[in-house]
């Protein structure tokens, strides 16, 4: 801050005090004026000493202390320190207002940050990565952070140098959290480490990749069939009538699987896109019955005893193609998983607010250990008996869509050898009087 007068203000009582003893030493002699002269300068002395004293308490006064009243140059001196305190402290808070507002942000971050110094030690971290590395902001501070997560991979990472793809890998306190993790170089050899929790990624991941598997599986197997049968007729003049016959029926069977699976695929593919709004309209469950009732006739083709019961009246509010699809599906898995001579009853009932279609059947039933898998896609208790009765293994977990798509849900209890029960469950908003 400019002190314009400041060296004048210093200056001039010492100079009028000498140009007054050269008037005094004119008139009363040297004597009396170099006694009055010196009697000025040590007042003068005396004057700075004690204003030297008052800035030294006041600099090392709290802040907020009052300002010393400075005599003659001084209250200029004082005021000058005054301002430019007021400056720094307000530049100060600002600067602290900043990096508080920063590190509330970084607080809030939904990915771990941590701080590291050159050693590898931690300086801050946020509650985020307090959880997933099981670390302590306070309590670990300055800690070197290789100590505290102990794994093999992640101290491998830290000393390559080399963060240019990040580390994914599982927490060795959770094993049911993966992470990916990454380092950021910054200012004077400090690092930044960034974790993510991918648990969820990984899950997507792997889940796509065993349904390509299953897919690709679930293809190879009637295409193998198929092709060998083509090959055979390469060779067609060893081939009786009769041969190429049944050649055509097992080729036409597996046609139809393959068919039956792009068909369910698509189904899956058609309900799980977010961008398809469920047309909806008001369905007549009773008339769907009854013709999901004749279809289940003809594809037990006499070998069941089946049951319509239609115990309430009441409509759905939904889609009509899709309840039939999910209906259709759960009818026919309890005529291919209901041994001959068996009883299948397909009841429409309410239950206090809900409404429900249950399928009951007197079949194989499932061991209650694979009932909470049956809606994966692929997920079969049975794989064989599956293949053989033409099924793809899609068929309940299209089933769970539909019933989500309509707030509802799908209830079974089993029991091995005596049968099985399905029922969808529709909540009342669903329901039409
Ligand atoms: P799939 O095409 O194999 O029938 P689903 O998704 O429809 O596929 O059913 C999954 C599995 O659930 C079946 O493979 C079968 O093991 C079992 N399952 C389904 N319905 C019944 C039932 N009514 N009785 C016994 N097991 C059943």
């Amino acid at each position: 801050m400019p002190m314009p007068g400041l060296i004048w203000s210093v200056l001039w009582p010492p100079f009028l005090a000498a140009v007054a003893a050269l008037l005094l030493w004119s008139l009363f002699g040297p004597v009396v004026a170099l006694l009055l002269f010196s009697v000025f300068l040590l007042l003068l002395l005396l004057q700075h000493a004690v204003n030297l004293r008052a800035l030294a308490n006041w600099l090392v006064a709290p802040p907020g202390a009052e300002v010393p009243d400075g005599s003659g140059a001084w209250g200029d001196v004082f005021n000058v320190i005054y301002q430019s305190g007021r400056v720094q402290s307000s530049s100060q808070y600002q600067l602290s207002a900043a990096l508080e507002r920063f590190q509330r942000a970084a607080e809030a971050m939904p990915d771990g940050i941590v701080m590291l110094n050159e050693a590898d030690q931690i300086e801050w971290c946020n509650p985020v990565a307090e959880t997933q590395f099981d670390i302590s902001n306070q309590r670990d501070h300055l800690q070197r952070i290789t100590y505290l997560v102990r794994q093999a991979q992640f101290t491998d990472y830290l000393s390559a140098h080399n963060y240019a793809e990040p580390l994914v890998m599982k927490s060795l306190r959770n094993a049911d959290l993966t992470l990916s993790i990454q380092l950021v170089p910054f200012g004077d050899r400090q690092k930044m480490l960034l974790s993510r929790d991918i648990t969820q990624l990984e899950r997507v991941e792997t889940m796509r990749r065993d349904f390509i598997a299953n897919v690709s599986h679930e293809l190879r197997t009637p295409l193998t069939v198929v092709g060998g049968f083509l090959e055979t007729f390469e060779d067609a003049e060893h081939i009786n009538m009769e041969q190429s016959r049944r050649h055509f029926q097992l080729m036409h069977d597996q046609t139809r699987r393959m068919q039956g699976l792009v068909d369910d695929l698509l189904t899956l593919s058609r309900l799980e896109s977010k961008q398809e709004k469920m047309p909806e309209e008001a369905v007549d469950v009773r008339a769907l019955l009854q013709t999901l009732h004749k279809e289940a006739q003809s594809l037990s083709a006499g070998r069941h005893r089946l049951h319509l019961e239609l115990g309430t009246e009441c409509n759905l509010l939904g889609n009509e193609r899709d309840l039939r699809s999910a209906f259709g599906n759960l009818v026919s898995n309890a005529v291919r998983y209901t041994p001959e001579g068996g009883d299948i009853v397909l009841r429409w009932e309410r239950k206090g607010a809900e409404a429900r279609f249950c399928v009951q059947d007197s079949g194989i039933g499932i061991e209650s250990q694979y009932i909470s898998r049956l809606t994966e896609r692929f997920y079969r208790v049975d794989r064989g008996r599956s293949r053989e009765t033409g099924g793809t293994g899609l068929g309940l977990s299209i089933v769970k869509h539909i019933l989500t798509r309509h707030q509802g849900r799908l209830e079974i209890s089993s029991e091995p050898g005596k049968g099985s029960l399905f029922c969808a469950c529709f909540p009342e908003r669903r329901v039409i009087e």
